[in-house]
């Protein structure tokens, strides 16, 4: 039997947690669905990451109100997929003036926003039932500076004062994609990582930097964490969990990449290379949420930057679709 396209078949809601982790920071998590982080100071709240609609992104806003009435004044876009930046919007009325995003998320929205965007709705029609309420693409106001870690540049680093606490922002490498940005409350040890770290939850990579990211991971677990919201799955607590995330990430874009390398070397075709890639991957994580909806995606880009594409190919509608067909239906 065909598997349904991507999250098609996945209608069923998520429970959200509000959670605080330590004194100005929370998570907002949702069993596996993208999570985003808040932190709040005596004068302002940031948002990290904004939900896939302003209808959504309501549902966490109503959250941080029970917590505090200070305007939520900066909404950060740790990268630039629809499920994280569409919802933006909605912070407008609550007194966001800020978007922030790096240098390179902005590249991407500018290359392939629109494209994404498409794609992400037919991919995940659940998280995206309020798609009327999204007026259109979310651009950042504030970008941080685009050093590119590949030339050996140093990229920008932001640090915003909320009011009793400090919030550093910067991309610590290539990873997910080529714009990731963390934010990172050094004080309270906590580490905001959108995407680029997930736990026990699919690994999404279809657009993804698969070599470099493991440095970048090991860039994170040199902040020596005590709490990290990652972009999927739970808020971990104690570095010791927060390395079991780092962990598990790496041995995901680790094993994804050398069956990718393996396939590309024994001059497999694409569906070879699924089933190739299944064997190793599917043993270690084929439990996980959203892992049938993800892998075909890892290995589509595993294959391709074995095979020497540094730019990850725009994912459109009609390419999802296609690729769905060849190694999933
Ligand atoms: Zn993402």
């Amino acid at each position: 039997m065909s598997k349904a396209f991507a999250s098609q078949a996945d209608l069923q809601d998520k429970k959200t947690t509000f959670e605080q982790l330590s004194p100005h920071c929370w998570a907002y998590t949702a069993e596996g669905d993208p999570n985003s982080g808040v932190i709040i100071g005596d004068e302002f709240i940031m948002v990290s990451d904004a939900t896939a609609t302003p209808a959504m992104a309501k549902d966490l806003i109503r959250q941080i109100r029970t917590v505090s009435d200070k305007p939520i004044k900066y909404v950060l876009l740790t990268h630039y997929h629809a499920v994280r930046v569409l919802g933006a919007s909605a912070y407008f009325a609550e007194g966001a003036t800020e978007i922030i995003a790096s240098q390179g998320t902005l590249e991407l929205i500018q290359e392939r926003g629109e494209q994404d965007m498409k794609s992400e709705m037919e991919r995940f029609p659940r998280l995206f039932r309020g798609a009327d309420s999204v007026p259109g693409l979310t651009w950042p106001t504030m970008v941080i500076g685009g050093g590119d870690p590949t030339q050996g540049e140093k990229p920008g680093k932001l640090s915003i004062n909320l009011g009793g606490v400090v919030v550093q922002i910067w991309s610590p490498g290539h990873g997910h994609t080529r714009g990731d940005t963390i934010a990172w409350v050094e004080d309270e040890k906590v580490l905001f990582s959108g995407d680029l770290v997930e736990y026990e939850a699919g690994v999404y990579t279809g657009d993804a930097q698969l070599e470099e990211w493991p440095a970048t991971l090991e860039a994170l677990r040199a902040l020596n964490a005590e709490f990290i919201v990652p972009g999927r799955g739970e808020a971990m607590k104690g570095n010791a969990n927060v390395n079991k995330a780092l962990d598990y990430t790496k041995r995901w874009v680790t094993t994804l990449f050398q069956a990718g390398k393996e396939a590309v070397a024994a001059r497999m075709d694409l569906k070879a290379a699924m089933a190739h890639t299944r064997k190793s991957m599917d043993p270690v994580f084929g439990h996980v949420f959203i892992y049938e909806h993800c892998l075909p995606f890892d290995v589509s880009r595993a294959y391709d930057e074995a095979s020497g594409i540094k730019n990850p190919r725009i994912w459109t509608a009609e390419r999802d679709m296609e690729m769905w067909k060849s190694l999933q239906a």
